[in-house]
């Protein structure tokens, strides 16, 4: 069954919630790389924020893909690591917070470390505008995920090093976030939240907005992933899509100013020329064209893979 995972890419509009503040710890597969040594390992995760010193900091601690932000519990649950990787960067940089609006509590705790901006999710999509937000002066900011962070942390404290990833999907026990290694695998996690393999249709490795599927469920996964969905029948109600109605919402709420169904239009009619001369390339693969089109039209992962053609 595992093996024979429905290959349609369309991910899913269903909007995920957290119910579970602890991070859970799934098992990997035994590790039989050679070890490298804490010391190493605080070596080559320090080198990028050092190379960064003096600069401005941002950190930020959302995302704006909805089932994407295990964020709060994962700051609540290693504190310690996240001060510790902290002092080294406030030894380099200055230093503020960037969050959600919507979410108070991750707000409350990050004020004890620093100035916190709270900001549309959406602001995630255009880095100059969370910059500007942040510092006047433009120049020379550089934007640190807070999840790497904590990385750093545990690498000066000598610790296990961490990702963090959140999982749904009614065919797992999910809604919660887990703590992987860099051996485990979609099958490690899918079984120790007692997954259900006669219900699962399909796995999306990414956010809910623009992830990709995963048809090998014995892959390793990558270390930056930050999301996994186990989708049942129940969470993709419908892959049935219909004409074009020219609502123009996929051209409103595409963040590059794109007119996304044209570019689909374009990949199907083979003209590439065309597709680049409208801006095909500039596509961050966001997801929001598909996300808002009321004809569940599979707009982004198409001008996706009209990208790879160019
Ligand atoms: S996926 Fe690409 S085309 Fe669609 S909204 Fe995002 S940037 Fe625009
Ligand atoms: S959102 Fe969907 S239906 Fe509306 S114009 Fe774009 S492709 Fe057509």
């Amino acid at each position: 069954m595992l093996s024979n995972l429905f290959s349609n890419v369309n991910v899913t509009n269903k909007l995920f919630t957290l119910n579970d503040a602890k991070i859970f710890k799934t098992l990997a597969k035994e590790d039989n790389s050679e070890e490298l040594s804490a010391k190493e390992i605080d070596e080559s995760l320090s080198l990028p924020f050092e190379k960064n010193k003096g600069k401005k900091a941002l950190i930020k601690a959302f995302s704006f893909q909805p089932n994407l932000n295990g964020y709060g519990v994962i700051v609540k649950e290693r504190k310690e690591e996240l001060e510790k990787g902290l002092e080294k960067i406030k030894s380099l940089n200055e230093v503020k917070f960037v969050v959600s609006k919507k979410d108070k509590v991750i707000s409350e705790d990050l004020k004890a470390y620093g100035d916190v901006l709270r900001v549309s999710p959406m602001t995630d999509l255009y880095e100059k505008k969370l910059i500007s937000k942040a510092y006047e002066d433009n120049d020379d900011v550089v934007i640190y995920d807070i999840l790497d962070v904590i990385k750093l942390g545990q690498a000066l404290l000598g610790k296990d090093i961490e990702s963090f990833i959140t999982v749904y999907g009614s065919a797992v026990n999910g809604n919660k976030v887990i703590s992987i290694n860099k051996n485990t695998t979609y099958k490690n996690v899918f079984e120790a939240l007692d997954g259900k393999e006669d219900i699962l249709i399909k796995v999306i490795d990414g956010g809910s907005l623009n992830g990709t599927p995963v048809y090998d469920l014995n892959s390793v996964i990558k270390s930056e992933s930050r999301g996994i969905l186990y989708l049942t029948d129940k969470d993709v109600p419908s892959n049935k899509s219909y004409s074009c109605i020219n609502c123009s919402k996929c051209l409103r709420v595409c963040p590059e100013g794109l007119n996304p169904i044209k570019l689909m239009d374009l990949y199907k009619r083979k003209e590439k020329e065309e597709f680049i001369k409208f801006g095909g390339n500039k596509c961050i693969d966001c997801g929001l064209c598909s996300f808002v089109c009321p004809a569940n039209l599979e707009i982004a992962q198409t001008i996706k893979t009209a990208k790879k053609f160019n």
